[in-house]
């Protein structure tokens, strides 16, 4: 044998060919569970949340008999992992039991939490059964910001002892914070904090969906907490991580060339592709943002199988001929510096195939600035759709 020879390569688990082959096979791998609604908080960006004893949702919520078994059913179809998320999911009383039944499938259990609620019941569970880890989202390291995100007195002081406990007994934590106008700026010194305290690679996000409710009022609420886009690109090019990503496959993400008018599906985007959400309802949706009516199916008159191997290649399937839609998403060149996509776009306007202005907006200065620092020719970039202006612009 020649001893030079490499007798092992390594290749990053996107790049695993099992992934594809189980993807082929239309396996499940992961599952999002949605176990409530509600919440202790009440952030003005969230884009779910209900009081904590709010009733209805109370009554709607999955129970644990319903948990398990649509997990065992997407264990049998090859799920690996799933994240428990809400809301806030330590508001369950059953949570114990939900986390446990989940371990006991052998899946990989991440969970999704504000760290408020956290009890050092909760650290021996975590302690005795580990998950794969525990994301928590930071709105502010001052309880004025914190608090005035969250709009819960007293929540702040929850979150350090909450958050403390998970670290002092080594728990794997990976921290995140959504930047919002009412925390922006405190948000380098939240990137300090979360970058002290965990080895993963710390991620904001400025990216704020509309109420899933649809609630007008809240939804003012939510576009009132977004940042301009050139806030956005500002804090992006700021950070030097996310910055080089996007610089790196500025090929992929900025494609002139990719117009292909005979196409007209809605989904292009990885959507119902190897998992699912059971939602805070009982329902089955594609993704977190999928809730448009004819996209959700109800598990409790149905099954899982039927959700998976009839429904969801149906929704894949649709499509639309709208003039609008065909000349602009459908045909973007900078689609994949935009976080538009058919979920969103119900959320903003009520339809999946229409665009939305501050997308574009976001996503045209994302690509000028790639493209200034690539020394592209910013006039190979479609131009806005008719009526969209740069904030810069003059109309
Ligand atoms: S802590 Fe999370 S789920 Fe609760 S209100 Fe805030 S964003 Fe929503
Ligand atoms: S919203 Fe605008 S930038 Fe985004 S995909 Fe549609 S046309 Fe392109």
């Amino acid at each position: 044998m020649d001893m030079n020879s490499t007798l092992v390569s390594s290749r990053s688990v996107a790049n695993f060919s099992l992934w594809d082959k189980m993807l082929e096979k239309r396996s499940i791998l992961k599952v999002q569970l949605e176990i409530t609604a509600r919440c202790n908080n009440d952030c003005r960006h969230c884009y779910l949340c209900l009081p904590s004893a709010d009733k209805m949702a109370l009554e709607n919520e999955p129970t644990l008999g319903e948990i398990m078994h649509v997990a065992d059913e997407a264990v049998k179809k090859g799920a690996l992992w799933c994240t428990i998320t809400g809301g806030e999911p330590l508001l369950r009383k059953d949570f114990r039991d939900i986390y446990l039944g989940l371990k006991r499938k052998g899946l990989l259990v991440s969970v999704f939490t504000n760290a408020c609620l956290l009890r050092e019941e909760h650290i021996k569970l975590f302690r005795k059964y580990p998950p794969l880890d525990i994301e928590v989202t930071v709105y502010g390291i001052t309880k004025e910001t914190y608090e005035r995100v969250t709009r819960c007195p007293g929540s702040y002081d929850a979150f350090r002892r909450g958050l403390d406990l998970l670290l002092e007994n080594g728990i794997p934590v990976r921290l995140k914070a959504m930047a919002l106008r009412s925390n922006v700026h405190e948000l380098p010194k939240i990137a300090e904090f979360c970058r002290a305290r965990t080895k993963d690679y710390f991620r904001f996000d400025p990216s704020l969906h509309l109420r899933l409710d649809r609630d007008p009022v809240r939804n003012e609420i939510i576009k009132s907490e977004r940042l301009s886009p050139e806030e956005i690109v500002a804090l992006e090019r700021a950070d030097f991580e996310r910055f080089n990503a996007l610089e790196k496959g500025c090929d992929k993400l900025i494609r002139p060339n990719m117009c292909n008018k005979q196409c007209n599906h809605l989904f292009h985007c990885g959507t119902g592709a190897g998992s699912f959400v059971l939602g805070h309802d009982g329902r089955f949706r594609l993704c977190l943002s999928l809730h448009q009516p004819d996209c959700v199916y109800d598990l409790r008159r149905g099954s899982l199988a039927d959700a998976w191997e009839n429904f969801l290649p149906r929704v894949r399937d649709m499509r639309s001929d709208r003039k609008e839609f065909m000349e602009r998403c459908r045909r973007c060149s900078i689609v994949n510096l935009c976080i538009w996509c058919p979920a969103h776009a119900y959320l903003e306007t009520g339809e999946m195939d229409s665009h939305v202005d501050y997308f574009c907006q976001v996503a045209y200065a994302r690509a000028r600035s790639i493209m200034n620092e690539n020394r592209m020719e910013a006039n190979s970039l479609d131009p806005l759709p008719a009526g969209v202006f740069l904030p810069q612009q003059k109309r």
